[in-house]
């Protein structure tokens, strides 16, 4: 491996294992791919893999220097605020270049009716105005800002069990998409869901409930994401990271072979 560039992709998104896949079929990196570990049961990305927090952002830091990172793409979830933020930190601190990878916002079109809101305490606050059955899609954390409303029944689908607190009438629906169109229609259906909230999480696997919603004059609640870190580069998807990465591993001179990417001490 010595020679090839080191490459750290943060994942938990199957954007990134779209790129660890691409990435790691070229001789010429190294590619680790970095997992939280809250999954029971992660669909596993190619190349070589680490699971856990580093420890901060000092502990990020620490980890590209002992491992010789070239480089870092962040292509976790856009919710996932606290790594991404961290990343910025540690990647400045090591002179370490950093990508976002994120994948482009949902847009409301004709027939939407969708409430934006800067977080789930706010969706909450929302819902008894909007309906009684509730399809709450957000994930497996953060429900306690719905435990309050007893008034309300919820289907909360996520792929793991939910973390306590719950609302008290709430039925648990462990799944993980890609979903389609049909299927979620027919899960609204069956269980009468007259509002839906969602995270403004983007892309095309879990868009299908917002077609459904539509189909069935469903109201949404979304919750906005939080920024990407200042003075981060973005991309919208994998095509966009491997250019990045090539222009930042190209060869100085024509033929010359791959050069550091920049550099720096470690
Ligand atoms: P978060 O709030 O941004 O991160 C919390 C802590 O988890 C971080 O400080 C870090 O611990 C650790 N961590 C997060 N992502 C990591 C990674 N890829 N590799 C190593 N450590 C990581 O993140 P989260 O919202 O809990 O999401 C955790 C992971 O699940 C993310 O990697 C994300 O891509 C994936 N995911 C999240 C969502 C979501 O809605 N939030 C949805 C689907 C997938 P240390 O400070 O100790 O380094």
């Amino acid at each position: 491996m010595s020679g090839a560039h080191h490459i750290l992709i943060l994942g938990g998104t199957a954007e990134a294992r779209a790129l660890a896949a691409q990435l790691a079929a070229d001789p010429a990196l190294r590619v680790t791919s970095s997992l939280a570990g809250r999954v029971a049961q992660p669909r596993l990305p190619a190349g070589e893999v680490r699971v856990g927090g580093f420890g901060g952002p000092e502990g990020l830091a620490h980890w590209l220097r002992e491992h010789k990172a070239d480089a870092v793409i962040d292509a976790t979830h856009p919710f996932a605020g606290t790594i991404s933020f961290n990343a910025a930190v540690a990647a400045a601190g090591v002179h370490v270049p950093l990508l976002a990878l994120r994948r482009p916002r949902w847009v409301a079109g004709p027939g939407d009716t969708w409430h934006c809101v800067g977080s789930l305490p706010e969706a909450a606050a929302l819902l008894p105005g909007l309906g009684e059955r509730v399809f709450l899609t957000t994930g497996r954390t953060g429900l306690a800002a719905f435990a309050g409303l007893d008034g309300l029944w919820f289907l909360a689908r996520s792929v793991d069990p939910p973390e306590p607190p719950l609302p008290p009438r709430t039925q648990v629906l462990l799944d993980r998409g890609p979903f389609t169109v049909e299927a979620e229609t027919e899960l609204l259906r069956r269980h009468r869901i007259d509002v839906l909230v969602t995270k403004d999480s983007g892309g095309p696997a879990t868009a299908a409930k917002l077609t459904a919603a539509r189909e069935l004059r469903v109201p949404v609640v979304v919750v906005r994401r939080p920024p990407v870190p200042g003075g981060v580069a973005v991309v919208p998807d994998v095509k966009g990271a491997i250019a990045w990465l090539t222009a930042l591993v190209a060869p100085a001179v024509p033929g010359a072979g791959p050069t550091p990417p920049r550099s720096r001490s470690r």
